[in-house]
């Protein structure tokens, strides 16, 4: 770890035995997940997931199980719609990713998830973290909105320390910066490539929370390194139950695989 990384903490120089000690499966292709915020029923179900199978993409997100900002936003546990997407995902040859919020839900999701996000607000829950972490499945961390490179990492070994196949994503702070929702951080994916082998991919919904920027900072974190993208989709962006500002149009995904790949090929 460079002295630089290191000044920018408190107390012993951190160490991660597990992640610099370890040869993580070096992806050739572009790992792509993408979905829509959140599930919202069969129709939209059905427009969706043809498309993600056309695209290709290596796990269809479709959120389920929300982590509200304000408790009156509890989506709760919706079992029937969770089926209903793996299902769908499932026949069309594609593998689910499904974020779990709480460690007592695992046994519930885990039938339904050929991958677990443990999203932003989560990623310091580190009995969560553990839990995930016998799993023979891959478990992506997104990145606290207010931790350090080096707390991520810290929250990324006890991962590491388990059977799972680690992804990390980039999803953006709060910073005082308020022409965007959360400020993605490309400086970070550099840093982390050339620090650690496991993949990190570019969130820019949710590293933005705006649509016009969505294109830009994906290319952006993929010039950095990024190893693919978390993308959300919809068939109409304006109307998604959640998440419509950074909605991307469903059609255009595309075209966003094939930029990702042109900056691919320049880096
Ligand atoms: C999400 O990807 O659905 C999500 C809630 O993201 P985050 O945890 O980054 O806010
Ligand atoms: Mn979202």
């Amino acid at each position: 770890m460079s002295d630089f990384t290191m000044r920018r903490t408190w107390g012993p120089a951190p160490c991660y035995p597990n992640i610099f000690n370890r040869k993580f499966a070096a992806p050739g292709k572009t790992i792509v997940i993408a979905g829509p915020c959140s599930v919202e029923g069969e129709e939209q179900i059905a427009k969706i997931v043809p498309v993600l199978k056309d695209c290709g993409v290596t796990f269809a997100r479709g959120g389920v199980f929300r982590a509200g900002t304000y408790p009156r936003d509890n989506f709760g546990l919706q079992e029937t719609i969770l089926k209903q997407w793996a299902f769908a995902v499932r026949e069309a040859g594609l593998r689910t990713i499904v974020e779990v919020i709480d460690i007592r839900e695992i046994d519930k999701i885990e039938p339904y998830a050929d991958a677990f996000q443990v999203g932003a607000r989560h990623c310091q829950d580190y009995a969560l973290l553990r839990e995930l972490s016998w799993s023979h499945k891959t478990v992506t961390l997104k990145r606290g909105m207010g931790m350090t490179l080096v707390e991520f990492l810290g929250a990324a070994e006890y991962l590491t320390r388990g059977r799972c196949t680690p992804i990390l994503i980039e999803r953006g702070s709060a910073t005082h910066m308020n022409h965007v929702r959360w400020d993605l951080s490309i400086s970070l994916i550099a840093a982390v490539k050339g620090m650690i082998g496991i993949p990190i991919l570019v969130d820019a919904c949710h590293g933005t929370g705006r649509r016009d920027l969505v294109l830009p900072m994906t290319l952006a974190g993929i010039a950095a390194g990024a190893d693919g993208f978390l993308i959300e989709v919809h068939p109409d962006p304006d109307n998604s139950l959640s998440d419509a500002d950074q909605a991307w149009p469903l059609e255009g995904l595309k075209t966003v695989m094939d930029r990702v790949e042109a900056v691919k090929r320049a880096r």
